[in-house]
């Protein structure tokens, strides 16, 4: 059975990239590799370091700057991955709600994409890799073999992701949640694109465990 080097997976937030994600990797045995924390590390390092987000030249600089390491958990609460930004750990702090207001902005600068998007790039080139974010498909690596685009209702969205994170310390309310991704889908609209041969689910009815069978049969469909 011969399975795809690279399997990209897209969606707005909440749609259920990262659960697909990270059950699809460890069925195959690949890196689990969730872009969108680059852009969150980043984004908190520039609220750290006091940076006026708007000035778009002192953002995409450091971007350049940042280092941003991905790696298995070093602590067992509850954490998928630990998240460093230059050796510290911001696995939490990265998802706080003053980030998550933050990080489209961040992520819109053409800068800050080339810089981000090029550094993806040497991981996915890696292959045995499943890649999610907005882009994968269609900018961060357009030849993988496997695409596939994952939708949601916003209430479906704002309920999962409210759940999340609701261990943090001040665990938003659930309007507040769909607010906040109703702006961030407004925000992250231009570089979220369906690629023309991507797989589109609609994960309102399936469950994560369906979709991991799904794709597996598909697969094995292909040979
Ligand atoms: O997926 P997640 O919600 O963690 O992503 C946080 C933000 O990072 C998104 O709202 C989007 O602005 C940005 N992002 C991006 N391209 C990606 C992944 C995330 O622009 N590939």
């Amino acid at each position: 059975m011969h399975y795809p080097a690279v399997i990209a997976i897209d969606g707005p937030a909440g749609a259920g990239k990262s659960t697909l994600g990270a059950l699809l990797a460890a069925r195959l045995g690949y890196l689990y590799f969730d872009t969108g924390v680059m852009y969150r590390a980043l984004t908190l390092v520039a609220l750290r370091a006091g940076l006026d987000l708007h000035d778009r030249a002192a953002v995409e600089d450091l971007a350049t700057r940042v280092v941003i390491e991905v790696a298995p958990p070093t602590q067992d609460d509850g954490r998928p991955y630990t998240v460093l930004a230059d050796g510290d750990d911001v696995s939490w702090p990265i998802r706080s709600p003053e980030v998550e207001r933050h990080v489209s902005l961040v992520a819109g600068y053409p800068g800050v994409r080339r810089e981000l998007v090029r550094q993806q790039q040497v991981i996915g080139q890696r292959g045995r890799v499943v890649m999610v974010g907005r882009d994968i498909g269609t900018v961060v690596m357009p030849g993988a073999d496997l695409k596939i685009f994952l939708q949601a209702s916003l209430d479906e969205r704002a309920r999962r992701r409210a759940n999340e994170v609701r261990d943090l310390p001040d665990p938003p309310p659930v309007t507040q949640v769909r607010e906040n991704l109703a702006r961030r889908d407004d925000l992250d609209h231009h570089v979220m694109h369906a690629a023309s041969d991507a797989v589109v689910f609609s994960t309102d009815d399936l469950s994560p465990e369906e979709e991991v069978a799904w794709i597996m049969a598909y697969l094995a469909r292909q040979g």
